[in-house]
Order: structure tokens, then C-alpha cells, then sequence
């Protein structure tokens, strides 16, 4: 298994942590009430983490869904921090062979948090052996092989499993029904993003005015990890170009540098709007053929950049592939043409 199990907060001591991982980790949130924005997320999980308290009871099993960068990691720190337990941290792929689930599990002390990102990556043997953790806390193990194997029953600490996936549409049945919490989580608007950037400049001892605060959150895609790096990167522009103050000017400036434009479009989801509509008509394109016209991954895109495109309005998803919209085109500053106009893809129904 890669080392990738880690406690929450030793994390940042971990030699093979780069210093993007430390600032990402100086960044979290700790508590509830500092998580900024998914208020009915919050809401709820108070209300879930208070009444698992009041009965000393570990909290039930917890699934996060929502693109990356939202938050999903930031939370499940938080429910082990408000429980006053420790978090261990893994993600699906790291977790190869049922021995080292088995090896985690057995490891854990009484009410501890496992988090386990891309849950939907786990392989179907490493599953089964979480279905019994997760309803008995028990691991049932095989000793021997042929007629005389036996299975015993290993009883295991009552723990939270909180799994994160972007793709929940991929995870198992028997694995969702396992779980007693789905969240899921949205996209920040910008005056939630504007929040996290300036207490993020806090942290940071960066001073930024709220204009240049809310320019860099109108382009962040609706994500407060993009929120923090333009921060990071508009903090150089700020104190090399500047007077190492973020202002709406300086913001601008450095955004344009940056090669993203006013809706936070940066050039990979340029790439992808301008293959549809000139190498593809407009759509509908299916999206392996897009990866492929592009040089990218098909999940890069799926992940990275169809959310934010989607909300935006500038790209549908239809049985026949991906589609760009007029106010694609618009944005873009294309003309559809005679044969490749949106309303030839099927798409009137937008207009
Ligand atoms: P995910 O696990 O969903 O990919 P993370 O939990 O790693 O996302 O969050 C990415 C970064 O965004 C973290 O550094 C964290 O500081 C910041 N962040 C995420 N959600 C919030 C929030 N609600 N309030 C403040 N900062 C946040």
C-alpha cells in the first residue's frame, strides 16, 4: 500500500509533503464555524455531530460528494475535530488488497475517523471486506485455503467511515446504502468565495482589499482550492509589480497574466468550447473524443472542467455527447456557422 495514511494533523510533518501540501493544510478550516458557505450541509451535520455527542456514540458513516476542491477533505477533518477524535486519511487507490484495509481498520482506536477520497475507486474485493467493518465493525478474515479454511470474525473499534468521491454516480449500491449521511456539496457563489480569500489573506498576512478580493472570487469556478491559488499567485504579483497590496487593479492585472478571463475560464476550458464548435460542429462530441482531439484525460475534463462550464451555461451534456451552447459561442466570440449553429444540435430547446 503507499503511504498515504497519515494523521489529520501530523500530516504536515510528513517528509514527503511538498509546501503546496503545508500551505493547502495551514489553510483548512478547523471547526464548523469556520467553514464558510454549504449552509444547509453544515446545518444539518451540527445537528448529526451534537446528537452523536449527547449519546457518547460514534458518528454514522458519512458520504461527501461534489467536485474537487470543495471542501470534501476540509470536512471530514472538521466532523473528527468537533468529535475530539483522530482522522486517518487514504484514498481508494491506495488502499490495494484487503490486507491493507484490513490493516487500517484494525489499527484505529475507538470513535476515530477514516477518510477515504475517491471512494468509488476501491476495488470490489477491498469493498467487501468494508461492508462488515462498516455494519458490524467486524472484519471476517479467511485462515487456509481448500476444505480446511476457516473464516473468523475479528471485532474492530467502533470508527466513522467519511468517504469522499466526486463520482457518486459510481459508487456501488451495496457500498451507498452503507452510508447513514450522503452530503452533497455545491459550488460557491463569490461572495462565499470572496470570504474564504480573505480570511485565506489572513492567514497568510496578505493584505487585500474586498474589490480585489471579489474580483479573484468571480473567477474561481465556483471552488475555494482555485480561490487560494489565484490568492498565492496574485500575492507574487501584488509584491513584485505592486506595493504588496491586492487591490481590484492588481487582481485584474494578475488574472490577465494568468491567461483567465472574466468568467474564470482559463485556457484548458477555452481548448475544450473551441474543439466542440470548430472541430466538432458545435456537438454533439463524445467525451473520450474530446480527450483525445485535446491530448487531455477524459476525467481530467469531466472533473476539471465540465462542472463549472455546466453551471455556467456554456456546455450540455446530451445521450449523443457534449455540446456547446450560444453562450459559448458568444463568450468566445464565434459565429456558429450555416451547418454548425447550436440549434442544429438538437439544443432549440436552450434558446
Ligand atoms: P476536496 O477534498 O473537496 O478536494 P479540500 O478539502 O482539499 O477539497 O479543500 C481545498 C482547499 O479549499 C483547502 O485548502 C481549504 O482550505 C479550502 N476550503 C475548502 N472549503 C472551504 C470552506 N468551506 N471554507 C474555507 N476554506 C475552504
Amino acid at each position: 500500500m503507499q503511504d498515504e495514511t497519515a494523521l489529520y494533523g501530523a500530516k504536515m510533518m510528513q517528509p514527503g509533503l511538498t509546501v503546496a501540501d503545508n500551505e493547502e493544510n495551514s489553510l483548512r478550516p478547523q471547526h464548523l464555524e469556520d467553514y464558510i458557505g454549504q449552509e444547509k450541509v453544515k446545518q444539518n451535520l451540527k445537528i448529526y455531530l451534537e446528537a452523536a455527542k449527547r449519546r457518547g456514540e460514534p458518528m454514522d458513516h458519512i458520504l461527501l460528494y461534489g467536485p474537487p476542491g470543495l471542501g470534501k477533505t476540509t470536512l471530514a477533518g472538521i466532523i473528527a475535530n468537533e468529535m475530539g477524535v483522530q482522522i486517518r486519511i487514504t484514498s481508494g487507490p491506495a488502499i490495494e488488497k484487503p490486507g491493507d484495509l484490513a490493516a487500517l481498520l484494525t489499527n484505529l482506536q475507538e470513535g476515530d475517523v477514516l477518510f477515504i477520497d475517491e471512494i468509488h475507486r476501491l476495488s470490489r474485493q477491498v469493498e467487501e471486506v468494508l461492508y462488515p467493518a462498516l455494519e458490524d465493525y467486524a472484519l471476517d478474515i479467511m485462515i487456509g485455503k481448500g476444505p480446511s479454511a476457516q473464516s473468523i470474525r475479528i471485532n474492530l473499534p467502533r470508527f466513522t467511515l467519511v468517504g469522499a468521491t466526486t463520482r457518486a454516480g459510481q459508487i456501488t449500491g451495496p457500498l451507498r446504502d452503507r452510508f447513514g449521511v450522503l452530503l452533497k456539496l455545491e459550488l460557491y457563489s463569490p461572495d462565499e468565495l470572496s470570504r474564504i480569500i480573505q480570511r485565506s489573506a489572513g492567514i497568510l498576512d496578505q493584505p487585500i482589499t474586498p474589490e480585489g478580493a471579489y474580483e479573484l472570487a468571480k473567477c474561481s469556478r465556483g471552488t475555494p482550492r482555485v480561490a487560494n491559488r489565484f490568492l498565492k499567485r496574485i500575492r507574487d504579483f501584488a509584491t513584485v509589480l505592486g506595493d504588496g497590496v491586492i487591490d481590484r487593479d492588481v487582481s485584474l492585472m494578475g488574472l490577465k497574466r494568468m491567461d483567465v478571463d472574466a468568467l474564470g475560464l482559463d485556457e484548458l476550458d477555452r481548448s475544450l468550447l473551441r474543439a466542440i464548435i470548430e472541430m466538432y460542429n458545435g456537438g454533439p462530441v463524445g467525451l473520450e473524443t474530446l480527450a483525445a482531439a485535446l491530448g487531455e484525460e477524459a476525467v481530467t475534463l469531466e472533473d476539471l472542467c465540465e462542472p463549472y462550464l455546466m453551471q455556467m451555461g456554456f456546455l450540455t451534456r446530451t445521450p449523443r455527447g457534449r455540446c456547446a451552447t450560444r453562450l459559448a459561442y458568444e463568450h468566445l466570440g464565434l459565429k456558429a456557422s450555416e451547418t454548425g449553429s447550436p440549434e442544429d444540435n438538437g439544443q432549440q430547446s436552450l434558446f
